[in-house]
């Protein structure tokens, strides 16, 4: 059995940065485990998210229970299972959230969280031209770009935008989030910027790290009330490793409480139903599920030449790849949805609620992922950025290979279901705006018919899918559904964190990954802290 000071389980946005920082002293000792591989071809080109949001060879590919909001649909639930977790499949936009979001979390209890607080980490994650000094970092290991709004579509759209009230925001990741703009990217140089490639590429050689993949975590191990080490399965044998300080959960908002639970660590009834020996009581494991529920308008254009459809299907496509491989400009280098908007959903409010997200074609399911349609057009996901609607994660059996039972219960909060009603109006409001005309749009979804909330609803249930940001389930806090405290420690277990999407509270108020990178960062920080005395 080998001894580590540090177990890392699981090498995605979190986990691979508290690997990278834990490791920096070359006499600290870490493991960091992996389930998936160590990498995969399509991670390298930005376009192939789309070849990997289907794929098991790199994806857990779960799929959510079917429920009311869903008109009965089990809608896919994917998470990255290689190098770089999620962060490795993921569409590339990058967003930070509101100064608000961290607010809110540092007012609920959770000290050391703060916008003030967080900032710092943010600021030293990342390495970027975008913006200014006092927000922005400049020399951290995460590449992040901004692609400059120069294709003529998003051109449009920001004119577009700008007759409806929506100003360009030259950097939404900075003093405020309102307005338009092109997404932010972690992609430089025409390729992918993921945790594997930017944190862990380069310092696979420190002797003091050890990166084992296809390393499956089945149960985590104790010397009484202490997490000593965790009990893993490789192709041809199980191992257990030992943690003479601490091990750190990073198995994302899906996988951290299963393995919780699997451990004994969860609602006593639960795991007794299921032969689990209860090793401490944490009703909270697995609750307070949060996502984005995201309906796609779709938009047909008439105008020749604007969309993805036009200028990449068929022969048009062998051009781009050469532009990529030659790393010129091209739309292989494209962040999932290069336009966004954060908007307020009604006067009043303190802080944008909706985000609007372009993307420059039209697709329809293939069976290696999605492809392009033959309709030129446009889609435009609209919801709400801070949903109160809440599910759950849960094992269903013992067995760790066994997928563990998702539910959302999506728009179960009728202020859900009034501001994605909202969300939908704004988008058609940004496409039906003066400045489009020139496109000759026409509405494809919803539908010109769909004109009351209870039809665009009726139409939500029937399409929407995620924006794949689960998080929540293994909540921070200080009450007796809280999972782990403001240092991210495990309630009632010594040597234990959580590290990932899971602990937090509510969600941030757009995409996950930064933030979670962000966790990583400020989890490993508050480990060495700790570690220091
Ligand atoms: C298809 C898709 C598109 C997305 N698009 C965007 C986007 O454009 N912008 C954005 O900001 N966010 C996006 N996200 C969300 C964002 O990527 C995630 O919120 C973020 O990566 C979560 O980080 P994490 O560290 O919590 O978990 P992950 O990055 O998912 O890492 C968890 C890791 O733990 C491993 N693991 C789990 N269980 C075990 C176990 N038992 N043993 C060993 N290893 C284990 C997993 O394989 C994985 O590598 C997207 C996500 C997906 C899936």
């Amino acid at each position: 059995m080998q001894s580590y000071d540090y177990i890392v389980i699981g090498a995605g946005s979190a986990g691979a940065v508290v690997a990278h920082r834990l490791s920096a002293d070359p006499r600290t000792t870490v493991l960091l485990l992996e389930a998936g591989p160590a990498d995969h071809p399509w991670t390298r080109v930005p376009i192939g998210f789309a070849r990997m949001i289907t794929n098991p060879a790199v994806n857990w590919l779960y799929s959510a229970e079917p429920e009311a909001a869903t008109n009965g649909r089990a809608i896919p639930v994917p998470r990255g299972r290689l190098l770089g977790g999620s962060s490795a499949i993921n569409g590339m936009a990058f967003v930070r959230g509101q100064a608000q979001d961290f607010d809110t979390w540092a007012q609920m209890g959770n000290r050391g969280w703060s916008y003030a607080d967080v900032l710092p980490f943010f600021k030293r994650m990342e390495s970027t031209a975008v913006g200014d000094d006092a927000f922005r970092g400049r020399d951290g290991p995460l590449r992040v770009t901004d692609p400059p709004p120069r294709d003529p579509l998003f051109a449009l759209l920001i004119e577009a935008a700008a007759q409806r009230g929506i100003a360009h925001n030259p950097d939404y990741n900075g003093a405020t989030q309102d307005g338009i703009a092109m997404s932010q990217a972690t992609i430089a140089a025409g390729r992918r910027m993921s945790t594997a490639r930017c944190y862990l590429d380069p310092i696979r050689r420190r002797p003091n790290l050890h990166i084992e993949t296809r390393a499956l975590a089945e149960a985590l191990v104790f010397d009484g009330g202490r997490c000593a080490g965790v009990r893993y399965a490789v192709p041809g044998g199980a191992r257990e490793a030992r943690a003479g300080r601490e091990v750190v959960l990073c198995g994302g908002t899906i996988n951290s409480p299963q393995l919780l639970e699997l451990s004994g660590i969860g609602a006593p009834e639960r795991l007794a139903a299921l032969g689990i020996a209860v090793r401490h009581a944490l009703p909270g494991v697995g609750e307070n599920l949060r996502d984005h529920y995201a309906p796609r308008t779709r938009w047909a254009i008439g105008a020749p030449g604007y969309t993805f459809n036009d200028r990449a299907r068929g022969a048009r496509m062998i051009g781009q790849a050469l532009r990529h491989a030659l790393f010129r400009p091209s739309l292989l280098n494209m962040v999932a949805a290069p336009m966004r908007a954060f908007v307020r959903s009604r006067e009043g409010l303190a802080a944008p609620d909706v985000l609007l997200g372009w993307v420059p074609m039209l697709t329809e399911p293939g069976p290696r992922g999605p492809r392009l349609s033959r309709q030129s057009g446009l889609t435009c996901y609209a919801h709400p950025m801070r949903p109160e609607s809440k599910g759950h994660v849960h094992i269903v059996a013992s067995d760790p290979r066994r997928p563990p039972e998702i539910r959302f219960n999506f728009l179960s909060a009728p202020i859900d279901a009034e501001i994605t009603a909202r969300a939908v109006r704004i988008a058609r409001a940004v496409m039906t705006a003066p400045a489009m005309a020139k496109l000759l749009v026409t509405e494809i979804a919803p539908g010109p018919e769909r004109t009351t909330d209870a039809a665009i609803l009726d139409w939500v249930r029937g399409a929407a899918e995620t924006t794949y940001h689960p998080v929540g389930t293994c909540r921070m806090g200080g009450d007796p559904m809280a999972v782990v405290d403001a240092r991210l420690r495990v309630h009632g277990i010594a040597g234990l964190r959580v590290a990932d999407a899971s602990i937090m509270p509510t969600l941030t108020s757009g995409n996950t990954n930064a933030p979670a990178i962000m966790i990583g960062e400020k989890a490993a920080a508050m480990v060495l802290e700790d570690a220091a005395g």
